[in-house]
């Protein structure tokens, strides 16, 4: 077990920071220690006096000959010195800092990091970092460990924190076994803990970060491994599969007004056969927005009823639910399937009822959000969960339906993850792409708008207005709070209304409207009740509006381009061409250069991985947005890590699935919390 000194406080630490501490998770020993930078200032290269350069950043080691400070005429407080190696003299000059004072006094020795700069008419470094060297250098000098910072809790503070309790990472128990360790040539943990904060040199910076990264993902992949062998022993045993009769999709694809792509035929035809096994489906299906995963899902809940057993489907949110609902009694009813709507919002009454319906297996289909998975839902026969946009929600939901027997379980993803991160995050599903779109479907105009064109695109969408059209406008992405996104799109919506559009019916919507009201706005839309939808960047837009052919996104640059894609995906349902404008006031070559793959890619997976490739996974898959783990050191994209610790993964579980060898290891695996890899 770990060490329980690594379980201490900080209790000679001030109360304020301890507070700020826990805000950002650090608690313990251990959490501080567990707290690894950000980055690196390479700082090895000592130079002496005389060879130092204009405007690069020099390290020099040396003697205070003077120093001494005083208030400027600005009241600035200016502190001076002169500090001097066997090479010559170097000025110093920092402003604001009076401790320096009682830090360095003449003779001291220093360690500056910083630029030299000419001033009145000589070079001077000005508000170098310093340091006092007493034994190793800590703040300077050195591979510099640069650590994520808050307003209180500054990377300096952290820096000398860490450094005093360094002898504490021997504390830290080897998890990984000894084969793994040594076939993978990794440095042991405590080793990779040490030298991830204070390295003494780059090889050993590079095996720490091998080794930590190596972890999370090998845990990770065990983790996901794990649960899918598991899942298919447990299951093995108990799980029911009347095969024999074949059953025909015949009739349901008969009945579709359209005819299937190649794609949902090679995707259905990989869904037939894992309901052919011994043990339930586990299966992903990605495919853009718009490439008809809906309808795959309806040919297995057909499947299902055929076979007298039921099926859920679950949604995100209430608007999608209902929109799949609606959907369900277009395509399923009339194939006889008896289908019920269940969400928040269901009034008690019906609820009874539908519940009733559900226990006594009346009801085949049961449509909803998270409502499904509430405690007094009991099912009769459930052998298939649907989860629509399942990055919305996480592995412990899909879990709640094993109360229920082995389901078969089929997730839906609109957001493309390329292939290796797919395989790292959803290790334990099956992977199904749905990489081609209906046919017929207009290629969607995507322009860049900027600040000088706003006027001409105004009035060119005001003429498609009177035309009949409808549009969507997303208002831009504002991090730092909701109400401030709430205020913003107010105002968007105003200035539409008022001054932009005055002759057309414009609706606002946000994330902080109750959801009937939400709901009536969206109804009086797709109703075309309204021409303009002016809506925040929280508020779901999954809605299917065959008619809205404009989408108009303001502040373009502030989204990822996933997420733009996602916009754009809702638009161009119909019959008439559509139009994605993208608005910028943005100077920046890298924001514009990311709005331009908006032009010219149209696939969600060639975006996906342009914005991988741009902006790397911690922008592109953000914690929540994702749902996906926050790593500290790996990334999603490391192939060749992501090869390695696959093939390590199935080493170790082909021989012992529990993973009762190796205790630890296994308690990092069974660690609950999923958002954690929890070291
Ligand atoms: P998504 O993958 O985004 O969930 P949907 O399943 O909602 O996409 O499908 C989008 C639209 O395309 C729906 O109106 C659906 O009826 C239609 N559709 C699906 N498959 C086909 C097809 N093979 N041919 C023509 N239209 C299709
Ligand atoms: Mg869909």
């Amino acid at each position: 077990m770990m060490d329980s000194r690594l379980n201490s406080t900080f209790l000679k630490t001030r109360d304020s920071y301890i507070s700020k501490l826990a805000e950002m998770g650090i608690r313990t020993l251990r959490d501080l220690l567990l707290y690894f930078p950000r980055s690196y200032r390479d700082e090895q290269d000592f130079k002496q006096i005389q060879d130092l350069k204009l405007d690069e950043l020099n390290v020099v080691q040396g003697k205070v000959k003077s120093i001494f400070s005083k208030a400027s005429q600005t009241g600035k407080m200016m502190t001076r010195a002169v500090v001097e190696d066997s090479t010559g003299e170097l000025p110093v000059l920092w402003f604001n800092q009076p401790h320096l004072k009682t830090m360095f006094f003449p003779g001291s020795p220093i360690v500056l990091t910083g630029k030299l700069k000419y001033e009145r008419g000589r070079p001077m470094m000005l508000s170098p970092k310093y340091e006092r060297p007493a034994g190793a250098l800590v703040h300077t000098g050195r591979i510099v460990p640069l650590y994520p910072e808050s307003e209180t809790i500054t990377s300096k503070w952290l820096r000398e924190k860490i450094f005093k309790l360094l002898r504490f990472t021997s504390y830290f128990d080897e998890f990984l076994p000894e084969e793994v360790l040594r076939a993978e040539g990794l440095m042991s943990l405590s080793d990779a803990i040490y030298h991830v904060h204070f390295a003494q040199d780059e090889e050993h910076l590079k095996k720490a970060r091998e080794r930590l990264a190596f972890d999370e993902l090998f845990i990770l992949q065990l983790r996901a491994l794990r649960r899918k062998k598991m899942w298919q022993e447990e299951a093995a045993a108990s799980f029911f599969n009347n095969k024999g009769e074949e059953l025909s999709l015949q009739p349901f694809l008969d009945s579709l007004p359209f005819k299937l792509t190649g794609a949902q035929i090679r995707v259905l035809n990989e869904i037939e056969q894992d309901l052919n096994r011994a043990f339930p489906m586990l299966r992903l299906v990605q495919g853009d927005v718009g490439s008809g995963k809906t309808v795959i899902a309806f040919a297995a809940i057909y499947l299902m009823f055929k076979k007298g057993s039921q099926s859920a489907l679950m949604a995100p949110t209430e608007i999608l639910a209902k929109q799949h609902f609606k959907t369900c009694e277009k395509f399923l009813k009339p194939m006889g399937i008896n289908v019920q709507l269940l969400t928040g919002s269901t009034p008690e009454s019906d609820r009874r009822a539908i519940l009733q319906q559900t226990k006594t297996g009346t009801c085949d289909l049961l449509v909803g959000t998270h409502a499904l998975i509430q405690d007094d839902v009991e099912f009769s026969k459930l052998e298939l969960v649907v989860i629509d946009e399942q990055h919305r929600f996480g592995v412990k939901q899909r879990e709640q339906f094993r109360k229920h027997g082995f389901p078969h379980v089929l997730s839906l993803s609109a957001t493309p993850i390329p292939r290796t991160m797919a395989l790292t995050l959803y290790g334990d599903q099956a992977l199904s792409i749905l990489d081609e779109l209906p046919p017929g479907r207009k290629e969607i105009v995507t322009r860049i708008v900027p600040e000088a064109k706003r006027d001409d695109a105004s009035f060119w969408i005001n003429d498609q207005i009177r035309k009949g059209r409808q549009i969507f406008v997303i208002c831009p992405l504002i991090e730092t709070s909701e109400v401030l996104e709430v205020k913003a799109a107010t105002e968007e919506f105003k200035r539409l209304n008022e001054d932009v559009f005055p002759e057309h019916r414009s609706a606002l919507l946000h994330g902080r409207m109750k959801s009937n009201e939400k709901e009536a706005i969206m109804n009086a839309f797709s109703k075309g009740e309204v021409d303009i939808l002016v809506s925040t960047a929280v508020v779901e837009v999954g809605i299917d509006v065959p008619n809205a052919s404009i989408m108009m996104i303001e502040g373009a640059d502030r989204f990822g381009l996933a997420q733009l894609h996602q916009f754009r995906g809702r638009v161009g349902r119909g019959e008439h061409q559509s139009y994605c404008f993208l608005f910028t006031d943005s100077q920046s070559q890298d924001a514009l250069l990311r709005l331009k793959y908006m032009v010219k890619y149209n696939s969600g997976f060639d975006l996906a991985e342009m914005d991988l490739a741009l902006r790397g996974p911690g922008e592109v898959y953000g914690v929540k947005q994702s749902g996906l783990p926050d790593l500290k050191i790996a990334t999603y994209t490391d192939v060749d890590l992501l090869k390695r610790v696959r093939s390590r993964a199935d080493d170790l579980l082909k021989e012992d699935v529990m993973l009762s060898r190796y205790p630890l290891l296994r308690q990092k695996v069974e660690y609950v919390d999923e958002g954690s890899i929890g070291f």
